[in-house]
This record gives C-alpha cells, structure tokens and sequence, in this order.
C-alpha cells in the first residue's frame, strides 16, 4: 500500500477514519442574517398578516423582478407548483417536450395536471435540451417546450423560441437553478411565455420551501395572479378554476432575507468553484462544469465530469462511494434520468447522452458551509482514490455482495 498522501489516513472505505467528523452536504441550505430574519419573523407576528397579499410576499417579487429586469413575479409555495400554474394559465394540452436530464419535479410537475412528458435528449455539452431533438419530437399532440436552465447554465433559448414561434407552441422554462444567471447579457426570468424559479431550501437563495413565476406578458401574468388564490377575482367572486398556491408571509421573510445576502451566497460558491478547479486540476479525466465567465451566474452547482477513461478505472459510483465513506455527500445529478423512472420508464426510449452523462456526473459540496480547506481535503480523497481505484472497487463489490447475501 503506498504511504498516506497529504496527512492522511488510509481512505475510510479501505478502513481508515473519515475525513470529516461531520458530513459535508451539496445543498446544506445558506441561512443569510439571522437577527434580520427573527426581526421579520416578529413584525409579521405583530401585523397578523401571515399570507394573502402580505407585505413581504409583495417586497420579495418586486425584488426578484426588479434583480430579472421582468415585468412581474408571482411568489409561489414551490417550484413545482410554480410549473403547474403557468402550464394551466397557458392552457397547455397533451405533450410537453422536455429534457429527461433533470431533477424529476420538472416531469412530475406537468404529469400531476394530466400532460404527458416527452423526453428529448440534451447536448453533450450543454447538458440543456437539443434543440434538434425537440424540433425531431414535435406532433400534433404538442403544446409545450419545457427547457431546463440546468447548472444555472441557459438553454439555447433563440432556437427554442424559433421552433416554438414557427410550431405555435408554448415556451417554459424551469429556472430552478438560474436565480441571478444571464444568457448573452440579458437576465434569465424574461425567456420564453414564463420561468420558474426555486427557493427551496437546498437553493442558491431560499424561502425554506417556495419558487417564483416570471413572465414579461402582462395578461398570463393577470391570470395566474387569479388562479394562484382559488380563481377569484374579488371577495366571493371565483371566475375560473384556481389552485392554492401562494407563497405565505414566514416564507417570504426567509426569502427577502436571503436574497439580501445572494452576493454573499454566490461569492461563497465562486471562492469554492475556484477551489476546486485548482484542487482537482491534477486529476487526469476529471473536469469541473464550468460557466461562461462574460455571463453571470450564481455558481451554485460544483459538478464534475469524469471521462470515459476515468470511469473505466474508477466507475463513478465507486468514487462515490469512497467519498461517502468519509462523510463528503456527493450526489449523483442526476441519476437515472427522469426517463429511467416510474412513472416513466415503462414506455420511456433510450436517451444516449442522458444515460452517458448520468454515469459520469457527480455534484460535489459546496456554498457557505464549505470552504477551500474542505475543499483539497475532498480533492485528495479523490485523488487517493483513483491511485487506489482496483482496492476501492474490490472492497465496493465487497460491500454488494454482503449486501445481496443478508436480503
Ligand atoms: C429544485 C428543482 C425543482 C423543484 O423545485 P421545488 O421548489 O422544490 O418544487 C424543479 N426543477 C429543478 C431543475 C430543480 O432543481
């Protein structure tokens, strides 16, 4: 066995201690200005003012549509329900064409309201939806494009909103990661009819639990407004059918106070982006995804690429597992595409660079929990981990074959 590299012990998958007595999560929620919060806490326990129209809910969309330069924001209870409500407000019917490289709440969002998904494939680099592939899986039953702002990294939108144009279909955009991001100097949030953002806890920024529709169009905007509160219109007065899903006044506290520490949130992520760019700069066939240094973005995703050649030595959920032996929760976004799970996968097609990428992706640690000197400390678990990939992946087989003899 070689000597312990950098101080450290054998790695804790092969026995030794873990690195981190604590575990090190990727979406340990950012907590802005405590005092800030618990002040707001009190003033809407003092105004009685917990949801409907309340002032923080008001001050938090002003915020994030002035921040988005779009004429309104909806403050809503998730994203997910955010998706619902603009694909009820726009009428949506039959098929949605979406990416299947995506957390699952994009598909089930649409699912929930009887649309069906229709997953397309990603670019291989972009990992955001094809536009070749959409225009491929357009028929009479389409209404909609869904795209994916994955990684806070913009869809190609001017194709999307060219073959949306030409097909008379609907344009959304789930922008759960792309709060603050810009594509080709213009703010997301004024793509396409309307995007959708979350501010759920593990998020950049957060409400604890909440989203946020954004929609430059002044008329859907009226009516998700009305369908938001049940369908009404004026006190007894329902005009059409509506949902509940209004953002309340605590979770508008939390949002207003964390997006007043964003900037704060976002320089925490570059400082450890750069971190571990040098950190793992040495590690042959491992790459971090990187973002388009002339837009902006909330670097709120570490993921790294790992090669084909990387995988073949150390399978990907291998190095996961010798990360997770130390306490670093590294998570596998996403795996398997939406595509790959019920209630999809029965008649679900195969989706090549899908399936590539998610077995060569892996979402490492970071925000304002975790700093540089976490971060070469997981750097060197990787790297000790690839020197000893062949013992790694005997003592993984190790572990599934006990696993499969005690079920
Ligand atoms: C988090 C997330 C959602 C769901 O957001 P909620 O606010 O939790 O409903 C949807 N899509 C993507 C890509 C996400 O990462």
């Amino acid at each position: 066995m070689s000597p312990a590299a950098g101080g450290l012990d054998a790695l804790a998958i092969l026995g030794g201690t873990p690195a981190f007595t604590e575990p090190l999560h990727v979406g340990r929620p950012n907590i802005g200005d405590r005092a800030v919060l618990l002040r707001r806490i009190e003033d809407v326990l003092d105004r009685r003012w917990l949801t409907n129209g309340g002032r923080f809910v008001e001050e938090f969309e002003q915020r994030i549509a002035e921040m988005h330069g779009v004429r309104h924001c909806l403050a809503v209870t998730n994203a997910t329900v955010g998706l619902q409500l603009a694909a009820h407000a726009l009428g949506l019917t039959g098929d949605v064409i979406m990416p299947s490289f995506t957390f699952v709440a994009t598909a089930h969002s649409m699912a929930w309201i009887g649309l069906r998904p229709v997953f397309v494939d990603v670019g291989p680099d972009t990992h955001t939806i094809d536009p070749a592939r959409v225009e491929a899986a357009i028929t009479a039953e389409t209404s909609a494009i869904l795209g994916v702002h994955l990684w806070g990294r913009a869809c190609e939108v001017e194709a999307l909103k060219a073959t949306a144009d030409n097909r008379g279909l609907a344009l959304l955009f789930d922008a759960a990661h792309a709060l603050g991001c810009s594509h080709r100097g213009r703010w997301v949030g004024g793509f396409g009819d309307a995007e959708v953002m979350s501010f759920h806890a593990t998020k950049v920024a957060n409400a604890a639990e909440g989203g946020a529709v954004l929609t430059d169009d002044d008329e859907l905007a009226a009516r998700m407004r009305v369908i938001r509160n049940f369908g009404f219109v004026a006190l007894d007065e329902v005009v059409s059918l509506g949902t509940n899903a209004k953002m309340n006044e605590l979770c508008a506290a939390m949002g207003l106070t964390s997006l007043e520490s964003f900037d704060e949130f976002v320089a925490a992520n570059q400082r450890n982006h750069e971190a571990y760019a040098s950190g793992l700069s040495d590690l042959d066939g491992v790459e971090l995804v990187s973002f388009d240094p002339a837009e902006a973005n909330n670097f709120h995703y570490a993921v790294v690429e790992l090669s084909p050649a990387f995988v073949e030595r150390l399978p990907r959920d291998d190095l996961v597992a010798a990360l997770h032996a130390e306490n670093v929760l590294a998570r596998r976004y996403f795996t398997p595409g939406c595509h790959r799970v019920e209630p999809y996968a029965t008649s679900a097609t195969a989706l090549p660079v899908t399936e590539d990428l998610s077995e060569r992706l892996v979402a490492l640690p970071t925000g304002t929990a975790v700093g540089p000197a976490e971060i070469d400390a997981i750097a060197a678990i990787a790297r000790r981990a690839v020197d000893e990939a062949p013992a790694v992946r005997e003592r993984v087989q190790d572990v599934i074959a006990r696993t499969a003899v005690q079920r």
